[in-house]
């Protein structure tokens, strides 16, 4: 592809990974972790720098520096569909969807963080705003969590604001049940969303789907395996009215999303920007939630999704997960924080709002 003759030259693209402990030990329905990996990819053009990341394994920063990069540099640095379009193609053969997405989404949010830089915009005028601001919801309520635990956070954040909050559950139906009782008494009138990270099978998912109702839970967030598509049609047919079910977190193309909404298997779709291709990949998972006349919530990453879900239309809310909350505050300048239950991107600052503070991530260098 030729440049045009107005040209701005991408120029050095790099890319790191750092591993921060968690607070405490965390798990969910079917994963147990003790720390997070963020690779940061920084991206310029024109003595401009843009700043993007991915959670996932550090090898995604080997690959960007390896086979990414070189396809990047030398591309218009307004041309971002271009470097999305060539990466994609030439991820075929290790296999497009996994790290290697991961890897492009890190490169994506940084060409157009980079774009908007260089165009003195914010990221959300770039792509174009449909809103000032996106609600938020407190994601955390980890199993792992004793019960004074599971009560501090969900009450700590609906008492600073925020209108709905999500806990995850699947260990045991059982204590499920009762901790989930234990966060409606916790959180007044406040919405209440559960995860069960695929842990249940059908049957226990759609009993639990009863007696959560009893405990008003608006959100059942992969009651059953995501990639069991009939299962969730299943279980979003049966379930009690008012009861959403939501799933996509793991989607890391374009086609994954339309097999979902094809299936009937979603209330209300999932995308990670950080996955499923970068800001590029979010927006063609919100054009086929317009089409599909579906609502879309972003997955994790709140830094990120802030703008992106302020350009989205169909965008109901972000998710406001508790590991990325901390790490985007010890690794970045200019994160924002939730006012009235919502993010409001600040329009006078270039891009995503954020600067990499290396020094302070300097210890975590993976
Ligand atoms: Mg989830």
């Amino acid at each position: 592809m030729s440049a045009s003759p107005a040209a701005i030259p991408i120029g050095r693209v790099s890319a790191a990974a750092y591993t921060i402990p968690t607070d405490a030990p965390e798990s969910d329905g079917t994963l147990e972790w003790s720390s997070t990996t963020i690779v940061v990819v920084h991206a310029s053009a024109a003595g401009r720098v843009g700043v993007g990341y991915s959670y996932t394994h550090a090898a995604a920063a080997h690959l960007i520096i390896d086979t990414l990069a070189p396809l990047v540099t030398g591309r218009d640095a307004l041309d971002i569909e271009s470097a999305y379009v060539v990466m994609m193609q030439h991820v075929r053969n290790i296999g497009r969807q996994g790290l290697a997405a991961t890897a492009i989404s890190a490169v994506d949010a940084a060409l157009w963080d980079l774009k908007a830089r260089l165009l003195d915009v914010s990221l959300v005028a770039l792509v174009g705003a449909a809103r000032d601001a996106i609600p938020v919801y407190g994601s955390g309520g980890f199993t792992s969590y004793t019960e004074p635990q599971l009560v501090d956070q969900l009450g700590g954040w609906v008492a600073s604001g925020i209108h709905a909050v999500k806990m995850k559950i699947g260990r045991d139906a059982a204590a499920d049940r009762a901790r989930v009782h234990l966060a409606r008494t916790t959180i007044g009138d406040a919405q209440l969303f559960v995860d069960a990270n695929g842990a249940y099978d059908r049957t226990l998912a759609l009993a639990q789907a009863d007696a959560f109702a009893h405990d008003a839970v608006v959100w059942f967030e992969e009651p059953v395996s995501s990639d069991d598509l009939d299962g969730l049609r299943l279980i979003r047919d049966r379930a009690p009215a008012g009861m959403d079910i939501a799933a996509g977190e793991y989607g890391f193309e374009p086609q994954y999303f339309q097999r979902m909404l094809d299936a009937g298997a979603v209330d209300v779709l999932q995308a990670d920007a950080t996955r499923c291709g970068g800001p590029t990949g979010f927006l063609r998972a919100a054009a086929i939630c317009d089409a599909a006349g579906l609502p879309l919530s972003s997955h994790t990453a709140p830094s990120l999704h802030a703008h992106l879900c302020c350009a989205a239309s169909c965008a109901r809310h972000l998710e406001y997960f508790h590991d990325h909350i901390r790490i985007e505050r010890q690794l970045f300048d200019g994160v924002l924080e939730p006012v009235g239950g919502a993010l409001r991107p600040d329009r006078s600052r270039p891009g995503l709002g954020i600067e990499f503070k290396q020094r302070d991530a300097e210890r975590y260098a993976a």
